[in-house]
């Protein structure tokens, strides 16, 4: 990779102002891949000077055009969608299916998704004598996050091409190799200058400064409650628009009306995917209490289904996690669920040992989980999954909902009017019922310190749009 110590701004890749470099570590070997470059204010100013240049034409470019533009980088992506997987997997830890199968696939997925959606997008509509018409709203500054590294850039640059806003990328320092392919990508699909632009940087000074700065219309962020509130407090000065998705502690209501073994390990397996590093993973699985036992068993033969080791091994379900960091936060939460007395019910430390190098942690559940404990409240953002007992179904909806996060929330039971009822007592941005895979044309966001804003499909390009009353207008028309 040529690029890795560059920024690509304004249609080149440019040499950064900054010296300062950061070492990207594979998690599964804990070696040095490669340094990249972390950019600094200049570089940002740079970048932004770029997209507001580009932004007087590109904000008045045809539907056909933009079309057109999310057509070449579709065609583009598609031609690297190897080196995209071979970078995840070697960043972050992804196992290589998963990478292949779903990490890069979900990349391109939201590129067919904005296009498709903007090829019916009316961006203006009649009221009584009037118009309300719908324009980009400017310069996005998009931060992202590293546990599903093309999802997260694609489900914000995709909609907002299609919106008619430029952009100003910084995604996670902890996977910063795929987002420089994916800027390959951009330049290959030969956008004109100025519309897409790629800084690397750290959170606490390139993300900040980006949240503070005066020529950044919005920010579209991706990431952890605390940085999504540091995001809006930074950006309050200048009154941008900003959009969070953030953090979430989802619950996994299973019902007394279904298969239980199937539901209950179809749960677990959700929950460790990606090495139970996804946003809107089922970490807390709630069951009527008097299948506790029954629980431990199933989830005592679920996760022997389950081999960590490394990711690049075709035959294994679970990498390392993403770092040092947080492979001792994750462990610390593990201690902290043993001492406030939760059952460990999977303890398989084997699997640790046998990797002498690498943030490995077998798949940890524990039982008979209170939801005053930490492990039930806190989003541990690890393969660590929480059974907590309940006695009625007002209970259950009680326990789910007794959380400050409200991103996802699932629902087993065979009776669908059931299950609806329940889902619209959820206090969160999406319910899957059995399990039902997410699906990129529907909105993806969550309630309460979940975020703020809907991303995905059609909801995605309305957070790209300011809206203008032209009043009037229609008089005579
Ligand atoms: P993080 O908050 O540490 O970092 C995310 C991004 O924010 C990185 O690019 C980082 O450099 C930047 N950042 C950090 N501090 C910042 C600050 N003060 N100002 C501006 N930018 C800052 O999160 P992470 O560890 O990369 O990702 C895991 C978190 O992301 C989890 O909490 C997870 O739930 C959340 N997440 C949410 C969604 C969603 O759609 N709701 C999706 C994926 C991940």
């Amino acid at each position: 990779m040529n690029n890795i110590n560059k920024f690509f701004i304004n249609g080149k890749w440019v040499e950064p102002n900054s010296n300062e470099t950061l070492s990207v570590i594979n998690p599964a070997t804990e070696e040095v891949i490669c340094d990249i470059s972390l950019g600094n204010q200049s570089d940002l100013d740079t970048a932004v000077a770029a997209a507001r240049d580009a932004f007087i034409n590109y904000s008045k470019s045809s539907k056909e055009d933009r079309l057109n533009i999310l057509e070449r980088i579709i065609s583009s992506y598609k031609k690297r969608m190897d080196d995209l997987s071979n970078a995840v997997t070697i960043e972050m830890g992804a196992p290589k299916t998963l990478s292949e199968k779903a990490q890069v696939p979900s990349g391109l997925g939201h590129f067919m998704q904005a296009k498709k959606i903007l090829e019916n997008f009316s961006f203006e509509k009649v009221v009584n004598s009037s118009i309300v018409q719908k324009e980009p709203v400017g310069v996005c500054g998009l931060i992202t996050p590293w546990n599903w590294p093309l999802n997260q850039i694609a489900c914000k640059v995709a909609p907002a091409l299609a919106a008619g806003c430029t952009m100003i990328l910084k995604p996670s320092e902890e996977a910063p190799l795929s987002a420089i392919i994916f800027a390959e990508i951009i330049e290959d699909a030969k956008l004109p200058d100025g519309i897409f632009n790629l800084i690397n940087g750290n959170g606490s000074e390139l993300g900040v400064s980006m949240s503070k700065h005066l020529g950044i219309d919005m920010m579209s962020f991706t990431g952890s409650t605390r940085a999504g509130v540091s995001v809006a407090k930074n950006s309050a000065d200048t009154v941008k628009r900003v959009t969070q998705e953030l953090g979430g502690k989802s619950a996994n209501i299973i019902l007394d009306d279904v298969d239980f073994a199937k539901a209950v390990s179809k749960g677990i397996f959700h929950c460790m995917n990606n090495t139970g590093q996804s946003c809107n993973a089922p970490t807390r699985m709630l069951i009527p209490a008097d299948k506790m036992d029954e629980a431990i068993n199933i989830s005592k033969e679920t996760v022997l289904k389950l081999k960590v080791g490394n990711p690049q091994d075709e035959n294994i379900s679970m990498g390392p996690v993403v770092n040092k960091n947080q492979f001792l936060k994750v462990k610390e939460y593990i201690s902290r669920g043993i001492e406030e007395g939760a059952t460990l019910v999977t303890d398989r430390e084997e699997t640790i040992k046998d990797n002498e190098k690498g943030y490995f942690i077998s798949p940890t559940i524990f039982a008979n989980v209170t939801k005053d404990m930490t492990i039930s409240k806190e989003e541990i953002f690890g393969p660590v999954l929480s059974i907590i007992g309940y006695h009625s179904e007002e209970e259950a909806i009680d326990i789910a909902n007794d959380s400050i996060y409200g991103l996802s929330g699932y629902i087993s039971s065979n009776d669908t009017t059931k299950a609806k009822q329940f889902a619209s007592k959820l206090r969160t941005g999406m319910v899957h019922i059995n399990y039902a895979p997410v699906d990129q044309s529907l909105p993806f966001g969550g309630y309460k310190m979940s975020g703020n804003g809907r991303e995905w499909g059609e909801h995605g390009i309305e957070d790209f749009l300011e809206t203008k009353a032209i009043i009037g207008i229609n008089n005579n028309t």
